[in-house]
């Protein structure tokens, strides 16, 4: 056996709730002009009661809406899979689970937070969401929400990627969502994830109809991903395994990690690893403080490792893991040393990419490509000490709209 897929109604009914057992509470958001904590009222603005609720709940468990669950079902649960050719590669002693969340709609983890977005909004009425996008794997994922709950969609995308990656603005549209290349004032700008946030802010802000939407970092977007990592639990049991040694994923603002990893935040046996850009090393070596979430400096202040927010990262392949600050529960992890970050420059990514590729099969987003270098590291690792090491992944997307990428790898294109 070497895939486990889980029936239809063990799809998870409740979020794991990770802030109320966390060792050190998280510092509150603060206001951008007053620096004073902001409240529910303040946020009110941009999101719906519900997702403000979430944001701060201290219950251990959150329900699943039974119209969230309808739709996750359209491709959850995800599958398991060993990825035993990838082991035979690299001749370890490791075994290598991954969890596939590249079968979404938008072929990534982003469905799982887009989707009761959607919902919560659309139950509260509002009527239009805006939001930004890098690489556009969240703009497609919120597009294929609002079209289930007939929400008009705007998205401001990271003009470099409204660029080069086309195809992108062609799924949000045939979900019906808009997109504009952002920063909006200035067409020379390249454009940055924080530039592209300040102008979604700014439009939902100035709408009565319109709320925002965020694809990661906040903390109820960390527990909408943790679905993946309730299924992962359950799905260790079918194939033998009782916990694994180390669990791996990608971090840009931490949403696909924190929904693998958080889950398995008390079993503290089991390391939990974030993967980064070393272009953009946020974990590995920002500093620990207050900062803004966008460029414009009007979102709330949050506490998180950044590299500033107004760091321009260089324009890497893995657009999704290019943003200068992390969520506060990475953060705080990482600062307490219950989670380890490393960093690798993208040309030993993309090796192991291409290794799993020709292994496994399925051509890894750039962003998934992170984890994996770690993974096969690990496995490396345990190869020199011969030692049983259970490692499970987050293939968090697949690739298949990043091919310009691996046409810069094979032809000595990329550049570290
Ligand atoms: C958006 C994205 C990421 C980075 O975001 P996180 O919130 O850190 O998960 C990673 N991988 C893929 C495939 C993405 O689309």
């Amino acid at each position: 056996m070497t895939r486990w897929n889980l029936p239809l109604d063990h799809l998870p009914s409740a979020w794991y709730n990770v802030l109320p057992r966390l060792d050190t509470p998280l510092g509150p958001p603060l206001h951008p002009g007053t620096r004073e904590p902001v409240g529910p009222d303040d946020l009110a603005l941009l999101f719906p009661m519900a997702l403000i609720a979430q944001e701060m709940s201290p219950e251990p468990w959150v329900d699943i809406p039974g119209e969230v669950l309808d739709i996750l079902r359209l491709w959850r649960p995800t599958p398991l899979v060993r990825a035993t050719r990838l082991e035979a590669a690299l001749g370890t002693s490791a075994r290598v689970y991954y969890k596939d969340e590249s079968v979404s709609p938008a072929g990534s983890h982003k469905p799982n937070t887009a989707v009761p977005q959607a919902f919560y909004n659309r139950q509260e009425g509002v009527s239009r969401l805006a939001t930004e996008t890098g690489a556009g794997q969240w703009g497609t994922a919120l597009a294929f929400a609002c079209a289930q709950f007939d929400l008009e969609c705007m998205v401001y995308m990271v003009r470099t990627s409204f660029e080069a990656k086309p195809y992108r603005k062609t799924m949000m549209e045939v979900w019906g969502g808009h997109v504009v290349p952002s920063p909006v004032e200035d067409p020379t700008h390249p454009g940055s994830l924080g530039e592209a946030i300040t102008d979604a802010v700014r439009d939902a802000a100035g709408r009565p109809d319109t709320h925002y939407a965020l694809g990661s970092v906040l903390n109820h977007v960390l527990l909408h991903q943790t679905v993946i990592g309730l299924e992962a639990r359950d799905q260790f049991g079918l194939a033998g395994e009782r916990l694994p040694d180390v669990v791996i994923a990608p971090c840009g603002g931490g949403s696909n990690l924190g929904g693998l990893a958080l889950p398995y935040y008390e079993d503290t046996d089991v390391r939990l690893v974030a993967v980064e850009p070393s272009s953009c090393p946020t974990l590995t070596e920002g500093t620990f403080e207050y900062d803004f979430g966008d460029t414009g400096g009007m979102t709330p202040l949050l506490p998180m490792y950044t590299l500033g927010h107004d760091f321009i990262p260089p324009p890497i392949h893995a657009g999704g893991l290019r943003y200068h600050g992390d969520s506060p529960i990475i953060s705080q992890l990482v600062r307490d040393g219950r989670m380890e970050a490393v960093a690798y420059p993208q040309g030993k990514v993309f090796d192991a990419a291409v290794l799993f590729a020709r292994t496994e099969g399925k051509v890894p987003a750039p962003e998934a490509a992170h984890g994996i270098r770690a993974a096969v590291d690990e496995a490396l690792a345990a190869k020199e000490t011969g030692e049983e090491r259970v490692i499970l992944f987050n293939f968090c997307g697949h690739g298949h709209l990043d091919l310009a990428a691996y046409d810069d790898y094979l032809n000595g294109r990329l550049l570290d």
